[in-house]
């Protein structure tokens, strides 16, 4: 009976890791979409029907399984409206597999119980620790209920319900720590996914994202597409360093990335390409409107008031080169080298001013 126990439990550690690796980039909460939580809430059923399947038979018609501890995990992570199904697919299952008897109508409520139950536990102004203890209890307390209800040998029924709380007190408690572990390096594999793609200082794509969105642009290419690139560069940026220190400088980074920000369209992939570089990636602009948007950023950055810590207020200006795709480079693959070439101009041109790369070579 113990080594089918075991196998119940490592069902469940299977499932479960299965499951964390399918959902590693998406938010397992209460509040996901209802189409995420009705997915959840039906895994985790079928969770449970795995684990009837591996049950132990106690005696004919009496089932020892962790099934509910699917729909405790189900609730947890999804709520209300996945711990109903979870807990009706269950019952369903109950009732239809192992045929209609009274046990298994018993069976059925009893996941059906737990189910609203813990549907309404999640409910609660509790931690996640405090909602798992108490639904744990419910969980205990619940099928005990059932088994009483019917097994009619006092000594089966105690013995039932001890290996019933015993193995599910264990469980619990293991499943708690496994998903908080996994929750965890969930939650770690996530931060490094931004970190690796985002700039510490503005938020912004580093470079090494910058790269990826411009190969996936370049790999996805079609014949009536229009890209811009934008380089732009702080003017005299070393001389604010030395002036103002260090600090205000990165102040002056972060505030010119929201300005950057805030003069471009959701589309565009705009990223801190280095030091006081950045660019911007256009694919759905206008060929004649690129110019535009470029003196726009730099007339907003000209015009803008830059607050240094102790208060004061300076100004900065900008040198912005563009590379358009088709219109002044024919081949994209040589779109940054030509962007950098025209940043170059518009700086030996006397800086903040924007240059567009001359027609194609
Ligand atoms: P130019 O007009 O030719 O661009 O002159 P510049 O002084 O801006 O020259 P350049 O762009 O080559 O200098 C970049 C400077 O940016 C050098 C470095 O001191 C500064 N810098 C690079 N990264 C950071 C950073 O993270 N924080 C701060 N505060 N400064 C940085
Ligand atoms: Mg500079």
């Amino acid at each position: 009976m113990l080594k089918d126990l075991f196998l119940n439990v490592t069902t469940i550690i299977a499932v479960v890791s299965i499951g964390n690796q399918i959902l590693i980039n998406q938010d397992i909460t209460p509040s996901s979409p209802l189409k995420l939580r009705v997915f959840f809430g039906s895994m985790a059923g079928l969770l449970g029907i795995l684990l009837m399947l591996n049950s132990v038979e106690v005696m004919p018609g009496i089932i020892l399984d962790f099934r509910n501890i699917a729909t405790i995990l189900s609730a947890v992570y999804c709520g209300f409206a996945s711990a109903l199904i979870t807990g009706l697919i269950i019952a369903v299952f109950r009732l239809f597999f192992y045929g209609l008897t009274y046990s298994s109508v018993v069976s059925a409520m009893a996941a059906i119980v737990i189910g609203i139950g813990c549907a309404f536990i999640t409910k609660c102004k509790a931690g996640t620790l405090k909602k798992w203890i108490i639904m744990s209890l419910f969980v205990l307390v619940t099928p005990s209920i059932s088994m009483a209800m019917i097994i009619n040998d006092l000594a089966l029924l105690i013995r039932s319900i001890s290996i019933y709380w015993t193995g599910i007190s264990l469980v619990s408690v293991l499943l708690y720590l496994y998903v908080r572990y996994l929750d965890l390096s969930r939650f770690l594999y996530r931060k490094y996914q931004i970190d690796s793609a985002k700039d510490h200082r503005t938020g912004l794509n580093n470079v090494r994202q910058f790269d990826n969105e411009l190969n996936k642009i370049i790999r996805n290419i079609a014949e009536d597409s229009l890209i811009a690139l934008l380089f732009m560069d702080i003017d005299f940026f070393k001389k604010i360093n030395d002036t103002y220190g260090h600090q205000n400088g990165d102040k002056i980074l972060e505030d010119l990335g929201k300005i950057l920000l805030s003069a471009c369209s959701h589309s565009d992939i705009v990223s801190r390409n280095g030091g006081d570089e950045f660019s911007v990636l256009m694919t759905d602009c206008p060929g004649d409107k690129v110019l535009e948007v470029a003196e726009r950023i730099r007339v907003k950055v000209q015009d803008h008031s830059f607050y240094l810590i102790d208060g004061q207020v300076i100004n900065i200006t900008v040198s912005i080169g563009i590379a358009v795709y088709p219109d002044t480079v024919n081949d994209i693959n040589l779109i940054v080298e030509k962007a950098d070439l025209a940043l170059y101009e518009a700086k030996r041109a006397g800086r903040n001013r924007v240059y567009l790369s001359e027609s194609k070579p």
